[in-house]
């Protein structure tokens, strides 16, 4: 029986919730690290030291390198994941219908005010003095007297001239040009479709490589992500969709896009471009907000640590962004070029861990004072599943009021931990589920750790009890510790419910 019932449960053998940087131990935080992938980051023992310093999610940016090269990346992150015995999730983010400028000879880069460059129609290798886009009709569609602004409005030209061939562009603020850099139009009406054909082999790509996020940009419509979820259906693939907001089109029907999504990303690159960058922090707090009331999982991207990708030390004003995102009720923070192409991955990396854990502090002080605040939060879910979101509730009630130290939650989809975890409650919410998968879309979410468990032949008393001996491993629980138990293993029909179970005394 004893080995019969040890058999019912495998776990991934974390033991150890926090681990160790050049010397330091880092704890895991309960706001989880996105983290870019590129060439400063694309190996077994660099991922593993990324997952040391503390990422909890992998992101594939399809707009830059090859699938071979994303192929390769991904083999590395699970392997890294495998070994550091943690669930790592992966995002592949699809590149949307993004004007990109082509290939940049890095001898000559640069473009200053006042120089004069020409976007030309046909394809070639360029410089800073002519280069292409991915979108030859630029040369039509954009006017005389219209801006064409560079990697996320960093470099800003103002068309002065043009031909059947080019454009002739004066530049306003310079700076270096790089290759596919990303490119706006704020004044052009330029039709684009909201699904091109490298997207389409990209939902291919990802389905068989089983990534457990795609991420969609340039969403300015529901109906924008119900064409993935198509594909993806057609796929036979279940994957969860993030929707980026970096349109004043998504903005503005923002509660249907988060409705019809999984998830969603404050793009905040492209958003600044797009809109007046004055509204990007308010739009942030709307966003995640928002997101809060529905229980879906929000990112915060873009320049978070940006200094950080040529100095080992971030601004003032990147820590409190960072620490903000936290405050507004973010389940992530993202890195773009610190993890992808900076000279600091790691120390970027580490730092945001740094600031998160410290925001979480002060945010848990404040909880633990005022025993009412939770009770007068909204009531996440609520429009969706009044009975599982009235669960959830009195579960991080019962978790607050009795000081438990843990929340167990048996997960299908995950729904329910995923509510849980808006009222950032102070006790870990750890997420049961047999499904690896499951496992690796549950750590996006704010406070939610996962542990991979054999789901079979788990009914009756006996199996909570090996699940608790791993509980027990794993936070150091003493015996009358407090666990809020919510749902039961599948097949035993008692999802909606909750328990309050004290830690044993052998
Ligand atoms: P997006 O609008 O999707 O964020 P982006 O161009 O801003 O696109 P990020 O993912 O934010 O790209 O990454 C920042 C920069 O890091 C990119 O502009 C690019 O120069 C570099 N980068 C990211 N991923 C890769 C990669 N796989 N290979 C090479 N460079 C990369
Ligand atoms: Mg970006
Ligand atoms: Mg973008």
């Amino acid at each position: 029986m004893t080995a019969n019932r040890a058999a019912t449960i495998q776990m991934m053998d974390h033991l150890d919730a926090r681990c160790t940087i050049s010397g330091m131990t880092v704890a895991r935080t309960r706001t989880k690290i996105v983290a870019t992938l590129g060439p400063a980051g694309n190996t077994q023992p660099i991922l593993e030291r990324f997952i040391d310093a503390g990422v909890d999610v992998f992101r594939l940016n399809m707009s830059h390198g090859t699938q071979a090269e994303h192929t390769k990346t991904l083999a590395a992150a699970r392997a890294a994941a495998q070994t550091k015995k943690e669930h790592i999730a992966v995002i592949a983010d699809l590149c949307g219908p993004k004007i990109r400028i082509g290939t940049i000879d890095e001898r000559n880069d640069r473009i200053d005010v006042g120089d004069t460059c020409l976007i030309v129609r046909r394809e070639i290798d360029g410089d800073a003095t002519r280069f292409c886009t991915n979108y030859p009709e630029v040369v039509t569609d954009v006017q005389i007297g219209q801006r064409v602004l560079i990697d996320d409005g960093s470099i800003r030209l103002l068309v002065s001239e043009k031909t059947d061939e080019h454009l002739v562009c004066t530049c306003m603020t310079g700076g270096r040009l790089a290759t596919r850099k990303g490119v706006n139009l704020p004044e052009s009406d330029l039709s684009l479709p909201s699904l091109t054909d490298k997207d389409r082999s990209d939902i291919t790509w990802a389905i068989e490589h089983e990534v457990d996020f795609v991420a969609v940009s340039f969403v300015r419509r529901p109906y924008d992500i119900d064409q993935v979820r198509a594909l993806l259906d057609d796929g036979g693939s279940d994957i969860p969709i993030i929707a980026k907001i970096e349109t004043p089109q998504a903005v503005a029907a923002i509660d249907a896009i988060i409705d019809t999504s999984n998830g969603i990303l404050v793009a905040r690159g492209d958003l600044g471009v797009e809109m007046d960058v004055s509204r990007i922090p308010l739009l942030q707090k709307d966003i995640v907000r928002r997101c809060g009331r529905v229980g879906k999982p929000v990112i915060v991207a873009t320049q978070m640590l940006h200094s950080m990708v040529e100095s080992p030390m971030p601004t003032r004003a990147e820590v409190s962004d960072v620490a903000n995102a936290v405050l507004d009720g973010t389940d992530a923070v993202m890195l773009s070029a610190e993890s992808a192409v900076g000279r600091f991955p790691i120390e970027a990396i580490a730092m945001m861990n740094r600031i998160a854990d410290d925001a979480y502090e002060y945010e848990a002080g404040l909880m633990r004072r005022p025993r009412t605040l939770l009770s007068e939060t909204i009531r996440v879910g609520e429009a969706v599943d009044p009975t599982r979101s009235s669960v959830a509730r009195i579960a991080a009630l019962a978790a607050q009021d009795l000081d438990a130290r843990l929340l167990a939650v048996w997960c299908r989809s995950g729904t329910t931990a995923r509510w849980i975890s808006k009222y950032r409650i102070d006790a870990p919410i750890v997420g049961l589920s047999g499904r690896e998968a499951t496992c690796r879309r549950l750590v996006l979410s704010y406070g939610i750790e996962a542990m991979l468990v054999s789901e079979g032949n788990m009914h009756g008393d006996a199996p909570w009890r090996d699940v608790e001996t791993l509980l027990v491993r794993r936070f150091d629980l003493e015996p009358g510790d407090i666990i809020i138990v919510v749902g039961d293993p599948e097949g035993t029909g008692r999802e909606a419910t909750l328990r309050i179970e004290p830690v044993s005394g052998t």
